[in-house]
């Protein structure tokens, strides 16, 4: 049988899917079918913005910001225009051509992964028309999309196309991405180096929900560096420990790779072991710093120290790697002057943070907050949608509400403009902080 496996429009183009191109190797090892990767997603936005696509593959970027700017917004409008048409039963832009793509194919089977829920609505316009077996499967997956099958996970899927004795079955394998296309200069791939974070405990994230931690054989990894051919990579493990960091470190030094991580900060990051990282190519991290005050890092359970966070950053700078500070306003509980210390805490500290990356808190189903909304003074409302999943909102005993916060965050704007050493617009782009140089 052939199996095709479609990523969907829509989301940023910047590199190949992780998700699939395991999916793609896992099923090759364990069994006789054909399997190929389709990446409709950067299919569309060659389509529809193939002056933008020429632009951030050119890397000539003097007007970064405008050009990243208007484009973020065109996108942003785009999507929506297009998910509207989805929802009144219309199809959306190019939708001719992207079923042509998977139809060429001549598929058996056609598999969706739903990764982000804005991919939701372009996978219903295709399953109302695919003729053949339709299989879908991901984080973002909810009750209204309707496939053949639905798939939790990979072992499923096999299960479906041949049944084996799972004690015989591969897991260790190097992975092999088709890199044509993505709006970077050069490819950036995304490597995932274990299961899910190993700390699992942040009050809101959800990200490690009933996942245990596990780490993948560093062989392999190093195999799929190579086979990549690739310079620059991402590493989109939700965290990563120290010890296993500078494991991660040495392969990257060995084969002259640039590379970047997300990471809690916490005291452990000495300036000698940044700069251990920043010698074998770490370029920039992606901090989970959430807030200035003390209080709120505590509400979350973060785990983390106002005045290790400061000591970090500092470190990290002085090492030469750039510091993105992930950073959420209005966490159930958070004053007004707690917010307002996370803001002086960033201007405090601006000297040794590149670029900040603000949300506001929400809620998601399966976090702690979500679980046992009681205990952190929430009550939750759930309302209903055409395409996704029920929308969840909230209002708080104690703190800022979410109007509050909205009204905050835009007020606060442009003081954090000013923090920022790069265009804020690198914010939907990370993967150009590989290549962005600042003017
Ligand atoms: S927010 Fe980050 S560190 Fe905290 S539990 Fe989630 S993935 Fe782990």
């Amino acid at each position: 049988m052939k199996i095709v496996l479609v990523y969907l429009p829509f989301c940023t183009p910047v590199s190949p899917p992780y998700s699939l191109t395991n999916l793609q190797a896992f099923l090759s090892h364990n069994s006789s079918h054909e399997i190929k990767v389709l990446d409709l997603n950067v299919k569309f936005h060659h389509y529809k913005f193939q002056d933008a696509q020429e632009y951030f593959r050119s890397g000539q970027w003097n007007d970064y910001e405008e050009v990243a700017q208007k484009y973020h917004d065109l996108t942003r409008k785009v999507y929506s225009e297009n998910n509207s048409q989805v929802v009144q039963s219309q199809k959306p832009e190019f939708f001719a051509e992207m079923l042509k793509s998977i139809e060429d194919e001549k598929p058996d089977i056609v598999a969706f992964s739903i990764v982000y829920s804005s991919q939701a609505f372009y996978a219903q316009a295709l399953l109302k028309e695919l003729k053949v077996t339709t299989v879908i499967g991901g984080p973002c997956v909810n009750k209204k999309l309707v496939a053949d099958h639905h798939f939790k996970n990979e072992l499923e899927f096999l299960d479906f196309l041949d049944r084996k004795d799972h004690s015989e079955l591969k897991f260790d394998f190097p992975l092999d991405f088709s890199t044509d296309g993505y709006f970077t200069p050069q490819p950036v791939i995304p490597l995932k180096t274990s299961t899910t974070c190993y700390y699992q405990q942040c009050s809101f994230c959800a990200h490690y929900a009933k996942v245990p931690y596990l780490e993948y054989p560093l062989k392999t990894i190093e195999e799929t560096v190579v086979k990549s051919q690739a310079k620059h990579f991402f590493l989109i493990d939700d965290m990563i420990p120290l010890r296993r960091l500078l494991l991660l470190a040495e392969i990257f030094k060995k084969h002259g790779a640039k590379w970047a991580c997300q990471l809690r900060p916490t005291k452990e990051f000495t300036f000698e072991k940044l700069s251990e990282l920043s010698a074998s190519g770490l370029t920039f991290v992606l901090w989970g710093f959430e807030s200035g005050s003390q209080k709120v890092l505590d509400l979350i359970k973060k785990g983390t120290k106002v005045e290790d966070i400061q000591e970090v950053l500092k470190d990290s700078s002085k090492a030469g790697i750039k510091n993105v500070l992930y950073t959420m306003f209005g966490f159930p509980g958070e004053t007004k002057d707690d917010l307002l210390e996370t803001i002086r805490f960033l201007q405090d500290n601006s000297e040794n943070i590149d670029l900040v990356s603000i949300s506001t808190f929400g809620v998601h189903k399966g976090a702690p907050v979500y679980d046992d909304p009681e205990k952190f003074g929430l009550v939750l409302k759930e309302e209903e949608r055409t395409v996704l999943e029920p929308k969840i909102t909230y209002t708080v005993k104690d703190g800022l509400s979410a109007a509050e916060v909205k009204m905050l965050r835009k007020k606060y704007g442009p003081v954090i403009d000013k923090i920022n050493k790069y265009p804020a617009s690198l914010n939907f782009f990370r993967e150009h902080l590989f290549f962005y140089r600042n003017q």
